[in-house]
């Protein structure tokens, strides 16, 4: 069996550890496409954070407390450029990391795509998937907002880190989206794909600037597999992150009926076949996808891994 997961990063991340722990048994080859639109340049160096979250996470080596970044990290380099005033200063960027982000600028300045150089960086962290960015193209997730009296543009990272999005938000813009191509691999892995899972990842910021890449919507949208969302909402609680603050921002329900409207169902040009709800949001109804209520807090590998079981069940493919 093939199965591709649209991730983000930290939740993404989570639910490919179950996807991985369940494949096994199964012997199924798992591809996740990987958002990008968080991805920017600091200090000179390209950093990848949803790219970064899956692979440490899948490779055993990311900090389980903090969410994101490498456990027993140090801080020494960040403390250095706080000491010559380099900004940003705001963003937490640790010595362990910054050496995947040097290697990582360093393929990506003698011209190798985003994509061989996730290959590469993987080939140390063994995640047991095969990682995919959407898009080896640029693509930003930018912000609209007020900032200082002025409305602006700026990028998420600074709208999430420096901000903790806190400012009054109008939109969100997916810089490159347009002129995006799928990077090599994602177009086949989802053509040939047993079953397309939509991780419980954000959906206004992760998953959506994903789709934002018109062929991969499209391939998602009319390919053969059965797609099936996991809602990465319960009741009326993000669980961590700020998906509130996002589906605020484009007007949609902090529910996990609002956010299965918003990915809507195949048949009414959107994505879904079936819609994973939890437990304590049995009843919900998605006009056109087929829903069902399991537990959905990842609390642990085994308990993701039946998720991801309840998921495949859904799809009719297990
Ligand atoms: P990010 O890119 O690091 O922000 O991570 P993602 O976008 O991949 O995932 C963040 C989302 O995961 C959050 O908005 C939560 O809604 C969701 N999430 C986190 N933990 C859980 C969980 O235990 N169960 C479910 N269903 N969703 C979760
Ligand atoms: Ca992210």
């Amino acid at each position: 069996m093939r199965i591709v997961v649209l991730s983000g990063g930290i939740g993404g991340a989570k639910f490919l550890a179950g996807v991985r722990a369940h494949a096994r048994g199964l012997g199924a080859e798992v591809t996740a496409v990987v958002n990008v639109g968080d991805d920017v340049r600091m200090h000179g160096l390209q950093i990848c954070p949803d790219l970064d979250s899956v692979m440490y996470t899948l490779g055993g080596a990311h900090d389980p407390e903090r969410g994101w970044g490498r456990v027993g990290e140090s801080w020494v380099v960040k403390e250095e450029l706080a000491a010559y005033g380099a900004e940003p200063s705001w963003f937490g960027l640790g010595d362990k990391d910054t050496a995947t982000h040097l290697v990582r600028t360093r393929m990506l300045t003698a011209g190798y795509p985003l994509s061989q150089v996730t290959a590469a960086l993987c080939a140390r962290w063994q995640p047991g998937v095969t990682l995919l960015p959407a898009t080896d193209d640029r693509l930003e997730t930018h912000v609209v907002v007020d900032v200082e009296g002025e409305r602006k543009a700026i990028h998420f990272q600074e709208w999430w880190v420096r901000y903790r999005g806190d400012l009054p938000t109008h939109r969100f813009v997916f810089v490159g989206a347009e002129a995006a191509r799928p990077a090599p691999g994602v177009l086949e892995a989802i053509a040939g794909a047993d079953v397309v899972l939509v991780a419980p990842s954000n959906p206004v910021v992760s998953i959506a600037p994903i789709l934002a890449v018109g062929a991969i919507r499209d391939a998602v949208a009319t390919g053969p597999a059965p797609v099936v969302g996991v809602s990465p909402i319960i009741g009326d609680s993000p669980i961590r992150g700020m998906a509130d603050k996002c589906l605020a921002t484009v007007q949609v329900d902090v529910s996990a009926a609002g956010v299965g409207g918003l990915y809507a169902a195949r048949s009414a040009g959107g994505i879904l076949d079936g819609w994973l709800v939890d437990t304590s949001d049995a009843g919900v109804e998605v006009p056109g996808v087929e829903t069902r209520a399991v537990p959905l807090w990842m609390t642990s590998e085994e308990t993701t891994a039946q998720m991801v079981k309840d998921a495949l069940a859904l799809a009719g493919v297990a």
